[in-house]
């Protein structure tokens, strides 16, 4: 199809490609990676020349918008790289290696290395407090897969063999999510203080990890899940200024419902170890989505601005 996106010149076009992430990454117009110059640089020119190599005269060092990225020392030309964003950002459920792999006609263990800086493009950095006054944050958790190593069953049964998700979603907004390392307060309390403002009501299920949470935020209200479906629907409570809601974790419920679907159908061998990084892919997507007004090229887009100060190194 001529007006399909995959045929846009960006993802065809190498030089053009690399002018596109120039333009995210460097608003302004180029800064130097290494002594931060923004005022004598020149573009190399001449036909033996790297495309997209910069030289800074300040500090006499050349550099490419690859550099002090999740892109560097990466061959893959930056066409191929912004395909495998596109399909990243645009997959509701994720893309497999081995899809991506076909699809991009790269190396499965290219294809591999690629999609996890993706996910760290994508990984949010600083904590800018979610929810606030009138806001309700739902925060719920999960168990994912089984720790390495650990037996298949323990006789108490119980979370201890299992990865454990923490995740805080905002109503109408974005989403967060952590793997935390056991079920007790200590380990859920200090992420939700860093990650949700004081003046959000919180609503989560009647876990008992969660009891202090009232003394912490402008309130907490609980659903009970052993009670009466129906009740969920019609326990509305107002804010002080007289706005109402429901007081539900239906909306953590259906951001864990995409991931376990993604995790389950495309992502069949993730390692615990690698656990984080399909957490920031699948906060990602859902935090961008469509109905917050972000569309697939936009959503790359923003990923591409992630790759900034992002260096990953495996092996
Ligand atoms: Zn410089």
């Amino acid at each position: 199809m001529a007006n399909s996106i995959l045929s846009a010149r960006v993802l065809q076009n190498e030089a053009a490609a690399i002018a596109w992430v120039e333009a995210r990454v460097w608003p302004e117009g180029p800064v130097c990676p290494h002594c931060g110059g923004v005022e004598r640089i020149g573009k190399m020119q001449g036909k033996a020349t790297r495309i997209g190599l910069y030289k800074c005269y300040q500090c006499r060092k050349q550099f490419t918008v690859k550099v002090g990225t999740v892109f560097e020392d990466s061959h893959v030309p930056m066409n191929i790289w912004l395909q495998a964003m596109y399909l990243l950002c645009s997959s509701k459920k994720g893309i497999s290696s081995n899809q991506l792999s076909r699809t991009l006609g790269v190396t499965l263990k290219t294809a591999w290395f690629m999609s996890h800086r993706i996910r760290e493009a994508m990984r949010v950095v600083g904590v800018e407090p979610m929810g606030g006054a009138g806001e309700v944050v739902e925060i719920d958790e999960t168990l994912m897969g089984k720790v390495e190593g650990a037996p298949k069953k323990l006789r108490t049964g119980g979370s201890q063999n299992r990865n454990i998700v923490l995740t805080l979603v905002e109503r109408g907004g974005r989403a967060r999510s952590f793997h935390i390392d056991g079920m007790a307060i200590r380990d859920f309390m200090p992420i939700i203080r860093a990650n949700v403002a004081k003046e959000t009501r919180v609503n989560t299920d009647e876990g008992k990890h969660y009891n202090d949470l009232s003394k912490e935020f402008a309130g907490h209200d609980t659903v009970t899940h052993s009670a009466d479906e129906y009740a969920r629907y019609t326990n509305v409570h107002s804010f002080p200024e007289g706005k109402r809601y429901v007081i539900s974790t239906n909306t953590v419920e259906g951001f864990y419902s995409i991931f376990k679907r993604g995790m389950k159908g495309v992502y069949q061998h993730c390692k615990e170890k690698h656990l984080h990084r399909y957490l920031s892919e699948f906060d990602f997507r859902y935090s961008n989505r469509v109905a917050l007004g972000v569309d697939d090229v936009e959503r790359t887009a923003l990923a591409v601005k992630g790759i900034v100060g992002k260096r990953l190194t495996y092996r």
